[in-house]
């Protein structure tokens, strides 16, 4: 991997905590590329002290941080975005190594990633209190907003870097502080994103890194009191942990968990765009987002058509390690992800739905997967009702309006959906109808900085993104001034 840098000082193997490089003797922890299975580094398994030094070194340094004038923080973060942006190139050649998508894709991550820094560094100049009138002449009513604190954020390896920098970047331009806990496969692009912090400027403590032991940091982060804040994406399984978790201290939660993505197309879609956008929203990151569409819900006036064109379009894709040129699908990142795939499959199959391209274990081995689509399914099937996670296409045929959106909401989840039509009338009952935090009209791509993400229903708490991933980080306090 190094090799592959221009910088090779951006490969980085140790934790960062308080400012110190730290973990050297600690028992390591293989990071693999899931290409090929290489070991391409070994990082600190720490634990329960650590994490403690980590949330300590939060509570010092983010005093100060807080009291310095916003353009400061600004300043700094404008700074990480454009060290972010210079090395673009390694810092995709590091998230393509541990994370298996193609490069090009991974440039795009970094890019959303810093992303947020830009957006947030400009934001943190605008965190505007408000005078509210009062119910008598000789008082005043005084809102401030103030950052929350100490903040935690354990994050997923699907976005090793994106998912770091959009709940850092309001963390810190708040003036909080972040311990973060980077999923265990995905370590090296968060300790990049750490060492650029540092030559950007960043004061030691306010943004660590801690990578072990799951469960014990998860617990020392959730349990001490001086943490104010738990910020999560990952598994529905483990958000509701750690909800629990964070229960008895009372912390402020923001969890992105899973989602179920409906695409619906209607007869009077445009069909080529559609199949466009059902590519990208399905295939992106072999399938793997929380946003990626789960189910494929299909007019029965076209379903014949779209049905045929995915099929088409989804044979070409390339299959193969995120390096080679002209990949469209990287490796799954484990045997797990694999298998959960089969299992949909079999499921599916063994009901009567029918396998139009893919299917199986890819024959260049290892966690690569055929990209597939499988018509004819039905509303019980795991597909149906299991977030599959893998380059899985499941098509299922409606005839009305309601019944979409009836089948549509019929998860417990509710994320993202997205719905391919030309009428206006129908645009609008639609997107209102779906029970979801984020809707794709005539869109298969739809993250941006700007806009918020976040999920109804058992998919979160919380937005990022935009002025309502800020709000995230800040406490309103009410100033009543009386006396006059
Ligand atoms: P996925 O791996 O599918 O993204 P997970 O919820 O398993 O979803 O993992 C997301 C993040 O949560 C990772 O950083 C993982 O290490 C972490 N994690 C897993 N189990 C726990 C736990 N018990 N407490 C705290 N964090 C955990």
């Amino acid at each position: 991997l190094a090799s592959r840098l221009k910088d090779k000082t951006l490969l980085k193997t140790r934790c960062y905590i308080g400012g110190k490089w730290v973990g050297e003797d600690a028992r390591q922890i293989d990071v693999q590329d899931p290409a090929t299975g290489d070991v391409i580094a070994q990082v600190p398994s720490l634990g329960a002290a650590e994490t403690r030094a980590a949330i300590e070194s939060a509570n010092t340094a983010q005093k100060a941080w807080a009291a310095r004038p916003a353009k400061d923080r600004s300043v700094i973060l404008r700074r990480w975005f454009d060290l972010m942006m210079q090395n673009q190139d390694d810092l995709a050649a590091i998230l393509t190594a541990e994370q298996g998508k193609p490069l090009a894709e991974a440039k795009g991550e970094i890019a959303y990633a810093a992303a947020f820094i830009e957006f947030y560094a400009e934001e943190a100049k605008r965190v505007y209190g408000s005078i509210v009138p009062a119910p008598a002449s000789d008082r005043r009513i005084v809102v401030l907003k103030q950052p929350v604190g100490v903040c935690a954020a354990i994050t997923p390896w699907n976005f090793p870097a994106a998912m770091i920098t959009r709940k850092a970047a309001p963390a810190l331009a708040s003036g909080c502080a972040m311990v973060v806990k980077p999923a265990t496969m995905t370590p090296l692009s968060a300790f990049a994103l750490a060492e650029l912090a540092e030559r950007a400027g960043l004061p030691a403590g306010l943004l660590s890194i801690v990578t072990g032991k799951a469960g014990e940091i998860g617990g020392e982060l959730t349990s001490s009191a001086l943490v104010r804040k738990v910020t999560f994406t990952g598994s529905t399984e483990i958000g509701k942990d750690l909800m629990r978790q964070s229960a008895s201290t009372v912390k402020k939660i923001s969890l992105e968990l899973g989602g179920n993505a409906p695409f619906l197309v209607f007869d009077d879609a445009d069909i080529d765009a559609a199949v466009e956008g059902a590519v990208a929203s399905k295939y992106r990151n072999t399938g793997q987002t929380c946003i990626c569409t789960n189910r494929f819900l299909v007019q029965a006036g076209v379903y014949d058509e779209f049905v045929r064109k995915l099929a088409e379009k989804v044979a070409t894709l390339k299959v193969g390690s995120g390096f080679e040129e002209g990949v469209a699908q990287g490796p799954l990142i484990e045997m797990a992800a694999v298998e959960k795939v089969e299992e949909h499959v079999a499921d599916a199959v063994a009901g009567g739905a029918k396998i139009l391209t893919g299917g199986k274990r890819h024959a260049k081995g290892g966690t690569f997967f055929e990209p597939t689509v499988i018509a004819g399914m039905k509303r019980g099937m795991k597909a149906a009702q299991e977030e599959t996670f893998g380059p899985l296409a499941p098509v299922f045929r409606f005839d009305t309006e309601e019944e979409a959106i009836e089948m549509a909401n019929d998860t417990p989840f509710g994320l993202a959906s997205y719905f391919y039509t030309r009428d206006i009338g129908r645009v609008w009952r639609v997107a209102e109808a779906l029970e979801c935090g984020l809707v794709g009209v005539n869109a298969g791509l739809i993250s941006t900085e700007l806009a918020p993400f976040g999920g109804f229903k058992e998919s979160g708490v919380g937005r990022e993104g935009g002025p309502w991933g800020m709000e995230e980080f800040l406490e309103v306090k009410y100033v009543a001034m009386a006396g006059l």
